[in-house]
């Protein structure tokens, strides 16, 4: 049977608090997805034929290449490029009509990493997910609630995921749970990005300045806004 990277039991993802319980859902279906693709799967020809068209994005390169042996990563980058050679770049390109209407559609915005693609169907399953689950369980409820915080885009994500998977009745306690999460690390790290910035002023230069919580602000503030840590 094929492997699938959202076996994730998600009650216990929300037992550890430490950051955004949605990040460590998506880094875990990420890692898995990166360890597959470059173990397993690199057998599985359905699988084979879908990397050779789409291949990845830089950061799955990046990590495809740290994680496993070059060779794996060499031997897929060789069947991708014959497969560019013999269908993108073999014959005239599409007419300017076809390729603009392409490009308005699915073209510009599809995916062009399979790792990527992955990634986003997983994390709607897993979404559903932790929407039912908190519908269903007062245990996981309380186990959401006491969540350090939520970053903004997977408040976002959530409150999306609860206008389909969780009941009308229901559905503002959730988005409100939800939201305090996100607001409460919001309003802790505008302050700090505040006092970083009062740090510049003249009058607290000099040794003895309290720079407070402040010197991780900007990049606190970064991985709130987008989900991801700077490197
Ligand atoms: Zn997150
Ligand atoms: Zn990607």
């Amino acid at each position: 049977m094929r492997y699938d990277i959202t076996n994730i039991p998600v009650a216990e993802m929300f037992e550890q608090r430490d950051g955004c319980p949605i990040c460590r859902i998506r880094n875990m279906l990420e890692e898995r997805a990166v360890e597959y693709i470059t173990g397993a799967a690199m057998m599985e020809p359905d699988i084979r034929m879908e990397t050779n068209k789409q291949g990845f994005c830089l950061d799955h390169y990046q990590q495809m290449i740290k994680k496993r042996n070059r060779l794996s990563v060499a031997l897929m980058l060789e069947s991708h490029l014959d497969e560019i050679a013999a269908n993108r770049l073999s014959g005239r390109p599409a007419p300017a009509k076809r390729s603009r209407k392409a490009a308005g559609q699915s073209e510009g915005e599809r995916s062009h990493c399979y790792i990527c693609t992955q990634l986003e169907d997983g994390m709607q399953k897993m979404l559903a997910t932790v929407c039912r689950t908190w519908e269903a369980q007062r245990d996981f409820q309380r186990l959401f609630e006491e969540q350090p915080c939520l970053c903004l885009p997977h408040f976002t994500a959530l409150a999306q995921a609860a206008d389909i998977h969780i009941s009308k009745k229901e559905r503002s306690y959730f988005v409100k749970a939800a939201s305090n999460l996100a607001k409460g690390y919001l309003e802790n790290v505008r302050a700090d990005v505040h006092h970083f910035c009062e740090m510049y002023d003249y009058r607290n230069a000099g040794e003895n300045a309290d720079w407070g919580n402040s010197k991780d602000a900007i990049e606190r503030a970064v991985w709130y806004l987008t989900g991801r840590s700077l490197e």
